[in-house]
């Protein structure tokens, strides 16, 4: 009774739990038993789950050419709800992976000195005009008037709003450049034809960094650090893409390069060769001769889904805005400039895309929106006599492994049987899936955990699943 008064005076909410912990109490408070209500539980989720392949085909309302299977999957297990053409309501498992992969992002730019600013995504006429490119992106920009008839974007990009912001800063010394200044926030980008659910919207989030140097030489050493960032970004995830030459496109600039991620429903083609490390968009080469250009070696062509982009810009934005630091001679000297996007709700798409199975979704280990799924016996099942095992382990493993503190969920359904909430375990891809089954009646219980990345079954007492969950990494 002390040791359960401690914990019970350990929790947060509220200040009135310091009762006895009588049965009316229990009642009373249930926040008063040991671990209650931190425990997360299924049935409490809003999480839509198990539609049939035609309601996902009719909730798109699309035809089968538009669907791919990151899609399917995403709208058959509740990650995501079509809102609009090219549009998706992000539901709380995918809001949760994301806000992971944008730790991953925010702690790879901010090791190369990167500083997180957040811009409006309402961009003003006059500011796209100045560079030419109100006209120059045709009717892929969002376009909307205020009361007073002033003309604005939804921004696609921010390379003209980064640049007068810069610019406006009239005291810049070249001692402060580098500045690597990045936003995660959504853009918007009029799409004729929306498909492949969250790999091509018209509204979706993006990891946009824009840098600025005191020279060229500067500006291509910063250049190479990025896309460094990037290759560390896309291990880290254990996502192989490959970094291959580029045009630059509307945004202009005198070099870039795309990380392509090789999958058959991609709409890029890239060319690698076998022999060398070279490797292009098939839209920078001449098809005329698919030879390597820098070993002559013939070519391989593969289709790729592009999730980043870099840019080296020079002063293609700096002359039109007058973005200038005072150089080391005490003169104005405009600053040369870099951009560089990750599509970010495209990287989780394509990230499932890749790693699924036809029927199960599987993520990068580092994003999975829960890490652990803790399923209890069946009521009125052989094995509920061990039901009892499974919210102390789930304390235990709270209690004794911190960075899984909010990433541990009970499948507290056991209306259903074991098997059933297994099968949906493994749609969902919970790197961890633990089962209170038949052998947790043995003495010591023993629990099954299925290890979904490695696809092994294990038999672990107690103390051993908390060993083995305590190597998770976290991010
Ligand atoms: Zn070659």
């Amino acid at each position: 009774m002390e040791r359960l008064l401690t914990r019970c005076r350990a929790l947060p909410v509220p200040a009135t739990c310091n009762h006895q912990l009588s049965g009316y109490i229990l009642r009373r408070f249930p926040h008063c038993a040991p671990g209650r209500g931190k425990r997360l539980v299924l049935s409490r989720m809003f999480q839509p789950q198990n539609l049939r392949e035609d309601q996902v085909l009719s909730l798109e309302g699309k035809s089968d050419d538009l669907t791919c299977k990151s899609q399917r999957l995403m709208l058959q297990v509740g990650l995501i709800h079509p809102a609009s053409s090219g549009c998706y309501h992000l539901l709380p498992y995918t809001v949760r992976a994301m806000e992971k992969l944008v730790r991953v992002i925010d702690q790879e730019m901010q090791a190369i000195g990167g500083q997180k600013v957040n811009m409006p995504s309402l961009s003003p006429a006059e500011l796209w005009r100045a560079t030419n490119r109100w006209d120059l992106m045709g009717k892929e920009l969002l376009r909307l008037r205020d009361r007073h008839s002033k003309e604005y974007c939804l921004g696609p990009t921010h390379e003209e709003a980064i640049t007068a912001l810069v610019a406006s800063q009239k005291t810049l010394s070249y001692k402060q450049l580098p500045f690597l200044l990045y936003q995660v926030t959504r853009k918007f980008r009029d799409e004729p034809r929306p498909r492949f659910g969250l790999l091509r919207g018209r509204e979706f989030y993006m990891k946009d960094m824009y840098t600025f140097d005191s020279s060229p030489e500067a500006a291509r050493q910063t250049y190479s650090l990025v896309c460094d960032a990037y290759s560390r970004l896309f291990d880290r995830l254990g996502l192989q893409c490959v970094k291959v030459q580029a045009d630059v496109g509307s945004i202009g600039g005198t070099m870039s390069h795309e990380f392509q991620l090789p999958v058959d429903i991609g709409e890029d083609r890239f060319a690698v060769c076998p022999s060398c490390s070279f490797a292009a968009n098939v839209e920078t080469l001449d098809l005329s001769q698919m030879n390597c250009p820098a070993c002559q070696g013939p070519l391989t062509e593969t289709k790729g889904i592009e999730v980043g982009h870099t840019f080296y810009l020079g002063t293609k934005y700096s002359s039109v805005f007058n973005a200038q630091f005072i150089n080391v001679h005490g003169k104005p000297s405009l600053a040369e400039m870099g951009c560089y996007g990750l599509g970010v709700t495209r990287i989780l798409a394509a990230a499932i895309e890749v790693l699924s199975t036809e029927d199960c979704i599987r993520w990068p280990g580092l994003l999975a929106p829960y890490q652990v799924c803790l399923i209890p016996p069946k009521k009125g099942s052989k094995e509920e006599a061990a039901a009892e095992l499974t919210g102390p382990l789930y304390d235990h493993i709270a209690e004794a492994v911190p960075q899984l503190r909010g990433e541990v969920l009970l499948d507290d359904r056991t209306h259903l049987t074991i098997g059933n909430r297994l099968k949906d375990a493994n749609k969902f891809g919970y790197p961890f899936v633990i089962i209170t089954g038949k052998r947790a009646l043995e003495d010591p219980a023993l629990f099954e955990v299925w290890c979904q990345n490695t696809s092994e079954v294990v038999f672990l007492t107690e103390e051993a699943v908390v060993e083995l969950l305590s190597h998770v990494q976290v991010v």
